[in-house]
Parts: structure tokens; C-alpha cells; sequence
């Protein structure tokens, strides 16, 4: 692994100059303010007659030196002062690898926020993203892709303050996909399926009785995980009941059904029947070769025989998520999966890039992972693939380490976004969330603030802490955030 020396007077900057330098030399190890590194950066700052003069080095080779006038307020000079020493380190590693990342200096999780951000300061959509891509070194077929999907997410109501998503997290799964980062426990012999069920029944009845006290009004309904059908079916219908109230007033219900071999027809059934308007049944390839390799138990076929199920069992929305860049895949591979997707006609199409966080894991496979240009070369494949059957790009997120310096897109055919996903995604609706290392979220767009409650992430602590998760969400949503401001 790389190391890099960073000398600096404001060292609270050193993560965001570690994400910048991560996206050309990969993962680093980075010493603050201290010799050792094999790169070293030097940044310094002078206050001078017209401002503050800021210079940035690499390597003693590579350059750059810029002045800026300190702004008022403090928040804002934090902000901007982060901002010219990023892209100046940005700059010199750029000239210095011969790299232009396809999303530029653009390091953070919602890119789509600078649009917005420039947006609420009067300009158009277009002039909005001009301006993101001439500061952040954007490519056009990146910038194409935040245009759009900002244009589709225009389209559909924006939340409020008294709107609120209610979400349900289970965190049980039949196996361990190798590329996983989220809260999950193989199901194993089930032994806690029963105590999470109850424990979870309490915290909905209790959650949705602090969504009537506060006169929140329900928006949509998400219940993820995990593995929400590897619940077994009794399981599935108690939540699904305890949910009943929040979902009759709710026009958007996804349950996620992510691996086909949790499927049958009686669990359809009572999803169904529950109100679920959308279900995400996930295969991620249709290679079966590659489901074996990265811990999925379950066939390409048994995803066609869960698609026919789901049909039959009156599901008119079916989103379907794919992954490129996965271990052994080649553009062939990739292409062929894409074909196969669009026999099974889902309404919905969530294109992800294999986020390499735990490449420890997926490299101890003996096939190599695609490259990062393959990956984006996949990536540009499944946007084409979307575009035409019709969908359009509606939310998009990224997360370190991605391959290619990709994305993770959601596609949709006209109609069909979902609500909660772009809620969630661009962080603009009120979350409620239940379950264990469920985390709610109190937006006050007006605002621009949001306060966190988080669940505990441990299953047997959440069972025996019900109470204290319901106070945790009280705390947030009944205090007062206008001394914030
Ligand atoms: S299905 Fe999803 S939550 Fe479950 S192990 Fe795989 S990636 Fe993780």
C-alpha cells in the first residue's frame, strides 16, 4: 500500500485529502504533519494584502498556489477553505498520474447535492451543473447522468417537514455474499428470527403511535435488510401486519425479496397482500458460476422461476438489481446478464459498481476482479441497456473504493421511481426507522439540517433495548433545532 506524507496547518482536512488522493493511487496509508510517506504534499497558507494565499506541492515537483478572500462566516470558510485545498491536491496528482477521473474531485456520497446546492442559490438545472463541472473537473457523460436524474426527480412530489418514510430493517440473510457491507446474520438454525419478530412488533406498534403524537404524515414504505423473506412466512405477515396502519395510508410499499431462493408463493402472497405496491427480487448476474464464487446460494434459474412467480402472484412492479465489476466477469459476461435482465422486464433496474471495501475477501477468490475501465465500461453498457428499454436514470449514490471510480445508478421506466429511494438517496425525507442498526432520520429541508437516531446494530442488544430505541427517535424528533439556525 502507498504511503503519503501530508504537512499541513489544518490537519482536520486530512480525511478529505486522504478520499482525493485515494482516487489515483487507491488505498493509502497517510501520515499527518510527519516523515515517512514514499509521496510527500506540503500545503501552506499566508496571509498576505489581498487575501489568503494558499499553496499546495507534490512531490516538491508539482504545484499549485492560488489566493483567496476569507469569507464571514464560519461555516462557509471552513467550507471553502477545505474545497481550494482538495482541488489543489486534485490538480497536482492529476498532472502528476495523467488520471482524469470520470467524477473529477467530486469525492462525496450524493453528487447530486452540489446541484441542488447551487440550484437554491438561483440557478437553472443547466447553469447548476455547468458550474459543478468547471469547479469539480466533471466529465461530461457523468455531469449527462446528474442532469437527468435531477430533471426525473423534479418530476415527483418533494417531501416536507411532516412527511415521513417509514423504514423496517431485517437483518438476517441465508448466506454471506463476499462483497457485503451491510448488517446482516446468516439465518443459521433461525434461533433468533422469533425474539427479533417480537421485539420488532413492539417497536413499530410504538413507532407508529410517536408518528400520530407528532402529526407526521406517512409517505412511503420501505422494508429492507438483509433479507426480509428469509423470515419465514408466520414471521413475514406478523411485521407486515404490526405495519398494516402505516401502509393503508401510504400510495409507494417495497418489500425487498433480494435472494430468489427466499421466494415462494405463500410469501408472495402475503406480501401481496399486505399492500406492496413494489418488490425487488435481485439477482446481480445471471451467471451462475459467479453467484457460486461470491457466496450466493441460489441459480440464474431459480431468479426466472422467481420473476414467473411473481408475475402469477399479481406483482405489477419488479425492480432488479445488477452489480458490475464482479470477480471473474468480462464484458461478454456482463452483456450477457444485461440480456438476460431485459427478458425478465423489470420495471426498475439498480445498475451497482462492486465497491471494493472488502477486497480483502473477494481477493482471496483465485479470479481475478475486472479492471476499473472495464468496470466503467459496464457500468456505460448498463446505463445503455436502461436508457433503452425506456428507463430513465432517478437516483444515484457512490461510496469509496468503488471500481472504476463508478456509481451505484437506480433506472426507471416513467412512473415507476420510487419514492423512498430517492428520499433516502438524496437525504430530503424523514426516515423512521425500525429494527436493529436501523437509523431514523429527522430532515429539516427548509433548513438544510438532519438529525440522526441510530438503532444499536447488535441483534440480542436490540431485542432487550426496545423501549431505548423508541426514546432515542422521540429524543430527535420532539426537540427543538432552532437554536441551530
Ligand atoms: S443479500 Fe444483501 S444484505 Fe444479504 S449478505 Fe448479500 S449483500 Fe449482504
Amino acid at each position: 500500500m502507498p504511503s503519503v506524507s501530508l504537512f499541513t496547518p489544518a490537519p482536520q482536512f486530512s480525511n478529505d485529502v486522504a478520499d482525493i488522493v485515494r482516487v489515483f493511487l487507491g488505498k493509502i496509508t497517510l501520515f499527518i504533519n510527519e516523515e515517512g510517506g514514499e509521496a510527500v504534499i506540503r500545503h501552506q497558507e499566508e496571509e498576505t494584502a489581498k487575501g489568503i494565499l494558499c499553496r499546495v506541492s507534490l512531490n516538491d515537483a508539482y504545484t499549485r498556489e492560488a489566493i483567496r478572500t476569507p469569507e464571514n462566516s464560519e461555516l462557509l470558510e471552513k467550507r471553502y477553505r477545505k474545497r481550494q485545498l482538495k482541488l489543489m491536491v486534485y490538480d497536482c496528482l492529476k498532472e502528476m498520474t495523467g488520471f482524469t477521473p470520470p467524477w473529477g474531485a467530486l469525492t462525496g456520497i450524493r453528487p447530486s447535492r452540489l446541484v441542488y446546492t447551487a440550484m437554491d442559490s438561483g440557478l437553472s438545472l443547466d447553469a447548476a451543473c455547468q458550474q459543478v463541472q468547471q469547479i469539480f473537473d466533471v466529465q461530461d457523460e457523468k455531469m449527462q447522468l446528474l442532469h437527468d436524474l435531477i430533471e426525473v426527480q423534479s418530476r415527483y412530489p418533494q417531501p416536507t417537514e411532516k412527511d415521513v418514510d417509514l423504514y423496517v430493517g431485517i437483518p438476517f440473510c441465508v448466506s454471506r455474499c463476499a462483497y457485503c457491507s451491510f448488517l446482516s446474520e446468516e439465518v443459521g438454525k433461525g434461533k433468533q428470527l422469533l425474539p427479533y419478530t417480537e421485539a420488532l412488533e413492539q417497536e413499530i406498534a410504538q413507532t407508529l403511535r410517536l408518528i400520530d403524537e407528532l402529526g407526521l404524515r406517512p409517505r412511503a414504505f420501505y422494508m429492507g435488510g438483509g433479507t426480509p423473506t428469509s423470515l419465514p412466512a408466520p414471521l413475514l405477515k406478523r411485521v407486515l401486519t404490526a405495519c398494516k396502519p402505516f401502509i393503508d395510508r401510504v400510495s409507494e410499499v417495497t418489500v425487498e425479496a433480494g435472494r430468489p431462493d427466499t421466494i415462494d408463493r405463500e410469501k408472495l402472497d402475503i406480501i401481496l397482500q399486505s399492500g406492496a405496491t413494489r418488490i425487488s427480487i435481485n439477482p446481480q448476474t445471471s451467471h451462475d458460476i459467479t453467484l457460486q464464487r461470491i457466496g450466493r446460494h441460489h441459480t440464474a434459474k431459480q431468479t426466472e422461476d422467481a420473476y414467473a412467480l411473481a408475475r402469477q402472484a399479481g406483482f405489477h412492479h419488479i425492480n432488479m438489481d445488477l452489480i458490475a465489476g464482479l470477480p471473474g466477469e468480462d464484458l461478454r459476461m456482463f452483456e450477457e446478464t444485461l440480456r438476460w435482465s431485459h427478458d425478465l422486464s423489470p420495471e426498475s433496474l439498480t445498475i451497482h459498481s462492486l465497491s471494493i471495501k472488502r477486497s480483502s475477501i473477494l481477493h482471496l477468490l483465485d479470479v481475478p476482479l475486472p479492471d476499473g475501465q472495464m468496470t466503467a465500461e459496464m457500468t456505460r453498457m448498463g446505463q445503455q441497456a436502461a436508457l433503452s428499454r425506456g428507463m430513465k436514470p432517478y437516483y444515484l449514490y457512490r461510496q469509496k473504493y468503488m471500481a472504476g471510480h463508478q456509481e451505484n445508478v437506480g433506472y426507471a421506466l416513467p412512473g415507476h421511481a420510487c419514492l423512498y429511494n430517492i428520499d433516502m438517496m438524496e437525504e430530503t425525507g424523514t426516515v423512521l426507522a425500525v429494527g436493529a442498526g436501523a437509523i431514523s432520520k429527522r430532515v429539516l429541508p427548509e433548513k438544510g439540517h438532519i438529525e440522526r437516531a441510530p438503532n444499536v446494530s447488535d441483534i440480542c442488544h436490540y431485542i432487550s433495548r426496545i423501549p431505548e430505541m423508541v426514546e432515542r427517535k422521540r429524543a430527535v424528533f420532539t426537540a427543538d433545532w432552532s437554536h441551530l439556525y
